[in-house]
């Protein structure tokens, strides 16, 4: 017994060394430089960008906290401390049987190196991996950590079509069980499966207008966006992950851009919502605009994107990112902004070459207010806001 545990373990070893291997020639340092404007201070710079500023010292080589205006700094693509809502939620994430640190970090969205530096107690100066041990990630994608689906080989079961059902490869399968000879399942034998998302899905059900949520996931603390109010965070898991993978998304092309602030989506478990007529079954959220300058009271407060100037680009970004390629492909049913800003969106993007193909689907604007044409739609009071409405999630029969 002890014999055949160790031989799992040195599996396991090499195969977390090889990981580490070639994300480390991945991992080149990707910085973004910031420009420091009048008025700015290292601690505001370094809260903006989710820093310490520590980090953004270390970076530059500073000796103190003193910058000019108009000095470049490099500002580490990641790095611990700092944000908007302090420091990232942590989760714990038992080392699987086949885990990399390349592939946990692409799980959760963390960085190979932030990983390695949190849990070098646990991994060593070697970053070996061994099965069970605990790691403290710190996530920017998926919350849940994969849970452990012990399965039972039934009559007809082929490894492929047990991959397909849990959305894994046959050698996954195989790396999770490196005890067992695939060849030689039986009927009745069990596989140990380590299955993405959560245990218990969530699911929208009934009417954005009348309706209720199950099992919803809270829009974590993050490092791009900023919660109003975290106990209204909450939403479908597809709502919170393609929110959080734009949110991402964005900045990591416009690493200047603020915080996205991020209104209601629903409530724990969904239902009426104060001042909202829908927002019920958590596929509806609010979301601010991107501004060229965030206005003092950003991104706390919602401001009028016709008072204040725009970060056309950040705000483009965030809309392609939720709408998608194509109308029929598209994750979202609708997107309420007010008429006059639809027209300032519109024109902008024509000017920077989006086909008028591309906005003819994607815009109501200049077919008028009332026109039923177009994801992105009129509502009044929508000039200050983006409400975001998710089509149902695949396989929520009862989401209306
Ligand atoms: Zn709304």
């Amino acid at each position: 017994m002890t014999a055949v545990r160790h031989r799992f373990a040195i599996v396991i070893a090499f195969v977390a060394a090889l990981g580490v291997g070639t994300s480390a020639a991945a991992a080149e340092s990707h910085t973004r430089t910031h420009t420091v404007a009048k008025g700015e201070t290292l601690g505001g710079i370094a809260q903006r960008f989710g820093c310490s500023p520590d980090a953004i010292r270390r970076a530059n080589k500073l000796r103190g906290d003193l910058i000019r205006i108009g000095q470049r700094l490099d500002i580490p693509d990641r790095c611990d401390g700092g944000g908007s809502e302090g420091k990232n939620e942590i989760v714990v994430h038992t080392v699987l049987p086949g885990d990399t640190l390349a592939g946990i970090a692409k799980r959760y969205g963390d960085d190979v190196d932030a990983i390695a530096q949190r849990n070098r107690k646990v991994l060593g100066k070697k970053r070996f991996l061994k099965v069970g041990q605990k790691l403290r990630i710190a996530p920017t994608k998926r919350v849940q950590p994969p849970r452990k689906v012990r399965y039972k080989i039934e009559a007809g079961d082929t490894l492929g079509a047990i991959a397909a059902r849990y959305e894994l490869t046959v050698s996954d399968i195989k790396r999770m069980n490196p005890k067992k000879d695939p060849r030689r399942l039986r009927i009745g034998d069990t596989i140990d499966l380590w299955v993405e998302g959560p245990e218990v899905r969530s699911a929208a059900v009934g009417r954005p207008q009348n309706g209720e949520l199950v099992n919803a996931q809270q829009l974590p603390a993050g490092r791009s966006w900023y919660r109003r109010r975290p106990n209204r965070s909450w939403g479908t898991n597809e709502t919170i992950q393609l929110l959080t993978e734009a949110f991402d998304a964005v900045r990591k092309k416009h690493p200047n851009c603020h915080d996205m602030a991020v209104g209601d989506i629903s409530a724990k478990h969904g239902g009426r919502l104060a001042g909202h007529k829908s927002h019920q079954s958590g596929r509806d959220v609010d979301l601010g605009f991107y501004f060229a300058k965030q206005p003092k009271a950003g991104p706390k407060a919602f401001l009028d994107a016709r008072n204040h100037p725009l970060d056309y680009e950040a705000t483009w970004e965030l809309l392609t990112e939720l709408i998608g390629p194509s109308a029929a492909k598209s994750r979202v049913e609708y997107m309420f902004i007010g008429y006059p800003v639809q027209k300032k969106l519109y024109d902008w993007a024509k000017k920077h070459g989006v086909k008028k193909q591309t906005l003819d689907w994607m815009f109501q604007y200049p077919r008028g207010s009332r026109a039923m044409r177009g994801i992105i739609r009129h509502e009044p009071g929508h000039t200050h806001h983006i409400h975001v409405r998710f089509k149902c999630p695949k396989g929520d029969n009862k989401c209306l």
